[in-house]
């Protein structure tokens, strides 16, 4: 599943093929993904010109005068600019033509992604009520500290909660627990200050280390076959239940947490 360091560089490479082009068509080949598309999205998009791809969370806009485009990857979505005559393929649900003869076309088999619209000027619900960003400065272990006083949830449970803070997917979370040394059933309101300081820190380095990683498949937005190659990483403990911890050699354990699974090291996360 695309997590927030593959949307983010999925934002960059589809940015420069996009940004200042004009939109001529849309051409949708079903009505709904995981949601119904809107009519807005064919009748309001065509003549515009997209000024800027963003994203938020793990949501990807496009944003022109008349509103937004709001696109998820859901599970197994992905987008890429191709020639205006590329074949369609199984699964190419939505194409975005544009003003160069190319279009951005978004394929997504189980179709628990969607394409939604955002008028301008007002924030689509799903976009509501949402927390910082982690690699903003809004996002730090004061932020964290203080939105954990009295909480007897578990201290991942906070870090993937959305209101908490975005995107950070169970991945993410559970590396940066492990790098900040702190054991992810622990009670969120019982990790103190300093404690948060390192793990805000881990969370922005784990995930800055995976779109680095992620510059390298850029060019497979552009003109490729097939799903984009979401980059292999080098984790410490997500998918290594019973491996030997790589700080300390002793064998990572793993539970349910929070309806996931969860690994960390008994010695070396308290
Ligand atoms: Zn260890």
């Amino acid at each position: 599943m695309p997590e927030l360091p593959e949307v983010e560089t999925t934002r960059r490479g589809l940015a420069p093929h996009l940004e200042g082009r004009r939109i001529q068509g849309v051409q949708l080949r079903r009505a709904d993904l995981r949601w119904p598309i809107p009519e807005q999205v064919a009748e309001a998009l065509p003549g515009q010109r997209v000024h800027t791809v963003r994203r938020r969370a793990k949501y990807l806009l496009l944003d022109t005068a008349a509103g937004s485009a709001l696109l998820h990857l859901g599970m197994s979505g992905s987008l890429r600019v191709l020639p205006g005559d590329a074949p369609v393929r199984a699964h190419d649900h939505v194409d975005i033509v544009l003003d160069n003869g190319r279009l951005l076309r978004f394929n997504d088999p189980r179709r628990f992604g969607c394409l939604l619209w955002q008028p301008r000027g007002e924030l689509h619900p799903l976009l509501r009520g949402l927390g910082p960003e982690p690699l903003s400065a809004d996002f730090d272990g004061d932020h964290l500290y203080a939105a954990s006083r009295g909480r007897k949830a578990a201290v991942k449970t906070l870090l993937m909660d959305q209101r908490i803070v975005v995107g950070v997917g169970n991945i993410y979370a559970a590396e940066a627990l492990f790098a900040s040394g702190i054991a992810p059933q622990r009670a969120a309101g019982r990790v103190s200050r300093a404690r948060y300081e390192a793990l805000a820190t881990e969370v922005k380095a784990v995930l800055e280390r995976a779109i680095r990683r992620g510059g390298t498949t850029l060019r497979d937005f552009l003109d490729a076959d097939g799903a984009p190659g979401y980059f292999e990483q080098e984790l410490a403990v997500y998918g290594r239940g019973g491996a030997p911890c790589r700080r300390c050699d002793r064998p990572l354990r793993q539970a349910w947490l929070g309806q996931r699974t969860t690994v960390w090291c008994g010695h070396c996360q308290k």
